[in-house]
């Protein structure tokens, strides 16, 4: 390499991976991304999330787009509505006038990365199947296809399941012992209307406090609702209930038989799913999480610290992106080894990343 150009390597264009790509190209440093996808629209990016000032918001201030990001955002959509099962509401929050945690869509979110990184900033299509570290040299990715190119430094951002994490250490995610079954609801106002008002404008939760494991959880989208069923379980319940998932009608006998004595106004939710309910089984990573360092193969977001959905894993993802564009910046223009930007980023993110991980478990458990 030279170390104007260092050839650098982004595995997974998810949250993570593009806002490093992005702001490394503001910096004027060119990275390669691999995303397994075969593109943007290929798959479903799930539902909203509030950016956090401090994390989630600040990197995108790095990466020049918090502008575009509040044009798009839903301060609105703040509320929080806690019910009981018998559908008595217990508490609630109202949005916020001024909101330090506005709701974008992930789709939305992602649609400004991908513009911000231009045409062909992607390599759709090209998912990596592994990367071997040399000594004290470059990285090689090896691609589906077989072909290996070297780059380096390979940042994995590629998620829960990392290809790039086994070149750094032989950590894999488990089971929580909980599953979210979600329901997408579009034309809400139309076809949904009570529901809609159960939810309100933001997050919804109903629990049975005598009855630790089941609850439903709601969301606010810009374009619908998503609720989740949140299950305490093993991970293969639905084998064990005999239940095939894709069989919509089936899922709904089996939810609403599940919640049996909760309130109506509640299990509208379930009786009006069309489906697909999707299983979503909770894993996390162990905390702290950390690795040997190697100069050339680093981690950032679900692939550095995965933990259970409790509003804090995009935002990381997007924190650490940030904090290992601009690290590497400083070294490209100090004129040292890429080496030591990693090592100066992974003394901040794995700690970060450890605390936020153990608050996730604690308000999981909770
Ligand atoms: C139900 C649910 C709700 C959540 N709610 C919130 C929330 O409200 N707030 C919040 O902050 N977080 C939330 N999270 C967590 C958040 O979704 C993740 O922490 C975040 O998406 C992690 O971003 P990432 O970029 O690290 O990984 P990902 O978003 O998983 O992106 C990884 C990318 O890598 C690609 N990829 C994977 N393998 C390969 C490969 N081998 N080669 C090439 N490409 C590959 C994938 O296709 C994907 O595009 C939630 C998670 C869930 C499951």
């Amino acid at each position: 390499m030279t170390n104007d150009h260092p050839r650098i390597a982004v595995v997974g264009a998810g949250l993570g991976g593009l806002l490093c790509a992005t702001a490394l190209h503001r910096y004027g440093i060119d990275t390669t991304v691999f995303e397994g996808d075969p593109g943007p629209d290929h798959r479903d990016q799930g539902g909203s999330l509030d950016l956090h000032e401090d994390t989630g918001q600040a990197a995108l201030r790095t990466a020049g787009l918090h502008d575009a990001f509040m044009s798009l955002a839903r301060p609105e959509d703040q509320e929080v509505r806690e019910y009981d099962h018998t559908g008595r509401l217990v508490h609630r929050e109202e949005s916020p006038s001024s909101s330090s945690r506005p709701e974008i869509d992930r789709t939305a979110l992602r649609g400004i990365l991908l513009s911000a990184l231009g045409e062909g900033g992607v390599r759709w299509g090209t998912p990596v199947r592994a990367v071997t570290p040399t000594p004290d040299g470059p990285a090689r990715v090896t691609l589906g296809t077989g072909t290996v190119e070297e780059f380096d430094l390979v940042v994995g951002a590629d998620g829960a399941w990392s290809r790039v994490r086994p070149a750094v250490c032989d950590t894999r995610p488990f089971y929580t012992g909980n599953t979210l079954v979600e329901m997408c609801f579009t034309d809400v106002e139309e076809h949904h209307p009570e529901l809609s008002r159960t939810i309100g404008r933001g997050m919804m939760i109903a629990v049975d406090r005598s009855d630790t494991e089941h609850v439903l959880i709601g969301q606010r989208n810009g374009d619908g609702i998503r609720v989740y069923i949140g299950l305490k379980a093993p991970q293969d319940w639905a084998e064990r209930a005999s239940l095939d998932l894709s069989d919509s009608a089936a899922a709904r006998t089996h939810f609403l038989k599940l919640f049996a004595v909760w309130h109506d106004d509640l299990l509208r939710a379930i009786r009006e799913a069309k489906g697909p309910f999707i299983n979503r089984p909770v894993h996390r990573l162990p905390y702290p999480h950390t690795w040997k360092h190697n100069p050339a193969v680093t981690l950032l977001g679900d692939a550095a610290h995965l933990m259970p959905p409790a509003g804090q894993g995009a935002n990381l993802a997007l924190i650490d992106a940030a904090d290992l564009a601009g690290a590497i910046a400083d070294a490209v223009t100090a004129g040292v080894p890429l080496g030591r930007a990693v090592a100066h980023y992974e003394e901040i993110m794995q700690p970060r990343g450890a605390v936020a991980a153990e608050q996730s478990a604690r308000a999981l458990e909770q």
